[in-house]
Parts: C-alpha cells; sequence; structure tokens
C-alpha cells in the first residue's frame, strides 16, 4: 500500500487538500478513528504533517496519521464551549503587515497581533508597505516603539521594490502566517517576493472571505519553489487573548516583561503600583505611550473576561 508524508493546505467539507513532499497535491479524507478523536490538540489542522495512504484499488486517499505539531496558533472555539481552535499547526513566525497609508495602519490592532503571537511563543515580524505614498521619516518615527520593543520592522514599498529583498529571507524555510487588514498589499507582496505562486493582486483577501466558510479557518499557500509556505488567516482578529490570564500579559510585551523585575512589588500590574518601573519608563518616554495605553486597554479585556 502506498504511504507518503506531506502537509495539510486546507480542508472544506470534510475534504482536505494535502501536498505531499514530493510535490503533487491530493484531496483526502481523514480516516474515522481520527475523526472521532475528541481531544482538541488532535484535531486536524492547516499546516499538520500528515501521512496518506492510498486504498486498494488506488482511487481515494485518506489521512491515515497526524504527525506530532511542534507550534500552533489557536483560537476559541466559537459559541460557549472551553475549546480551542488551531488555526494553524506548525507555524514558525507570525507576519504583521499594514500599509503607511491607504488604509491607515491600526496600531491597537498590530499590537494585539503582537500579543497572540507572544501568547503563542511565536516570533513576530511587522511590514509597513506602501511608502512610496508617504515619508520614509515618518514611517520610522511611527513605528519606532515596535523597533524599540525589539521587533524586526521592515519598510517596503512592493510598487518600487523598495525593501524586498531583505524580506526574502525572511520568508524563506519558514512557515508563516501573514496577517494584516485587506488591501495593503500582502499578495502583490508574496507575489513579487516568490514569482510564479500564482497569487493575483487581491487574491489573499478573497481567499479569507472564502475561509469564512471552510471548516478551518485558513489555507496554506505554497510558495514557488518549495521554499516555504504562508498561512491565510482569516481568523485572527477574532482570536481571543482568552488562554492569557491577566497576570501574564505584561510577559506578552516584550518592552514591558524586560522591565518588570524592576518593580517594587513581583505581582505588580504596572497600573497605579508605586515604585513601578513600567510606569516609570512611560513618564521618562522610553516606553511609548501608544504601547503602554493598549497594555492598559488589553488588561482590562482580560480581567473582563
Ligand atoms: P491584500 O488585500 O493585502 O492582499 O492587498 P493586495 O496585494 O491585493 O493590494 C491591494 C492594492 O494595493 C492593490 O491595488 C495593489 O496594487 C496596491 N499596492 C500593493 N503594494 C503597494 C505598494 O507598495 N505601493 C502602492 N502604491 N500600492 C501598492
Ligand atoms: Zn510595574
Amino acid at each position: 500500500m502506498t504511504r507518503k508524508e506531506g502537509v495539510v493546505l486546507q480542508g472544506t467539507g470534510g475534504v482536505w487538500h494535502v501536498r505531499a513532499d514530493s510535490g503533487e497535491t491530493h484531496e483526502a479524507s481523514l480516516r474515522g478513528r481520527l475523526k472521532q478523536e475528541r481531544k482538541q490538540d488532535r484535531k486536524l489542522a492547516v499546516g499538520d504533517r500528515v501521512v496518506l495512504e492510498i486504498d486498494e484499488r488506488g482511487e481515494h486517499w485518506a489521512i491515515d496519521e497526524i504527525l506530532p505539531r511542534h507550534s500552533k496558533l489557536a483560537r476559541r472555539e466559537p459559541g460557549e464551549g472551553q475549546g480551542e481552535r488551531i488555526v494553524a499547526a506548525n507555524v514558525d513566525q507570525v507576519v504583521v503587515m499594514f500599509a503607511l497609508v491607504k488604509p491607515e495602519p491600526h496600531l491597537r490592532m498590530l499590537d494585539r497581533f503582537l500579543v497572540i503571537a507572544e501568547g503563542n511563543d511565536l516570533p513576530a515580524r511587522v511590514i509597513v508597505n506602501k511608502v512610496d505614498l508617504a515619508d520614509l521619516d515618518e514611517a520610522r518615527e511611527r513605528f519606532r516603539a515596535y523597533e524599540n520593543a525589539g521587533y524586526p520592522v521592515n519598510y517596503t514599498s512592493v510598487k518600487t521594490g523598495m525593501g524586498l529583498s531583505d524580506l526574502q529571507a525572511a520568508f524563506t524555510d519558514r512557515r508563516s502566517v501573514i496577517t494584516g487588514p485587506s488591501g495593503v498589499g500582502k499578495s502583490s507582496l508574496l507575489n513579487a517576493l516568490f514569482p510564479g505562486s500564482g497569487l493575483r493582486v487581491g487574491a489573499i483577501s478573497e481567499s479569507v472571505n472564502k475561509g469564512r466558510h471552510t471548516t478551518v479557518g485558513a489555507l496554506m499557500l505554497p510558495l514557488a519553489g518549495g521554499v516555504g509556505f504562508v498561512i491565510d488567516t482569516p481568523g485572527l482578529r477574532e482570536v481571543g487573548l482568552w488562554s492569557l490570564p491577566p497576570e501574564h500579559l505584561d510577559r506578552c510585551f516584550p518592552e514591558i516583561r524586560a522591565l518588570s523585575a524592576q518593580c517594587r512589588y513581583a505581582d505588580c500590574r504596572h497600573v497605579s503600583e508605586p515604585e513601578c518601573a513600567v510606569r516609570a519608563a512611560v513618564a521618562a518616554g522610553t516606553v511609548s505611550d501608544a504601547r503602554y495605553d493598549s497594555y492598559l486597554r488589553l488588561l482590562e479585556e482580560l480581567k473582563a473576561g
């Protein structure tokens, strides 16, 4: 019986698209015994590595085994339950993309995405695109807080090609979840970096809309040349911070995390406690007001449950 390993690209209505390591893509169903797995962490997700097996007649492929995953990006299962849904498995990094203008960047959303990445123990990168439409120094000023916090920030223009060569390496041989509002240039960027991937302008945003109706809510896009995958996650905006206890939020802001050991109280939440190193840094201007404000808002949200 033929068996081969591959990666799950997408799943809709019980049909899974699996790209075998040898390059071809098969539609496959999940073996009944795997379907019955009740344990959430064993549910099949986009990005999972699986073993495929073909039936005796050589017609139908089935997913016979789900291989262990090394990381995941999870969100709360819609509805009342406590369960989680794995948005993507085996993710190496989260790339959050904005445009400098058209549309205006939404920095609170950026902070939320970065917390989600930190909460899932995934490294994050920020891309600021469309720098051809505005002043680069101004752009650097606007995103300085993220560089100061230690995030790699890439300034790009897919239109002029600026900054693209630096980015290529960041995407190569890595599984990336690329996220960001529609219209910022995600499809254009991937097309420019990996010509031949067959992404049209707008392709990612369209797949996001389609993704709402798929069972898994994510889609992997194999990039030309076998250099890695990009997972487009419709639901990342809805990825709650639910699994994060409020007292762990400060660990998800690197610049706050770096200071919290210097606070007077070991359990300082950096809100109104005396001798708080974080508030002192905000007052001194070394931690950005806007980032601190995002921290406070997210803290309220987590406390409210
Ligand atoms: P997505 O929804 O994030 O995938 O964005 P698209 O790749 O579909 O791009 C949205 C629009 O922005 C298209 O009209 C692109 O041609 C345009 N665009 C993408 N990158 C740039 C850029 O660097 N500069 C300018 N001026 N326009 C861009
Ligand atoms: Zn403090």
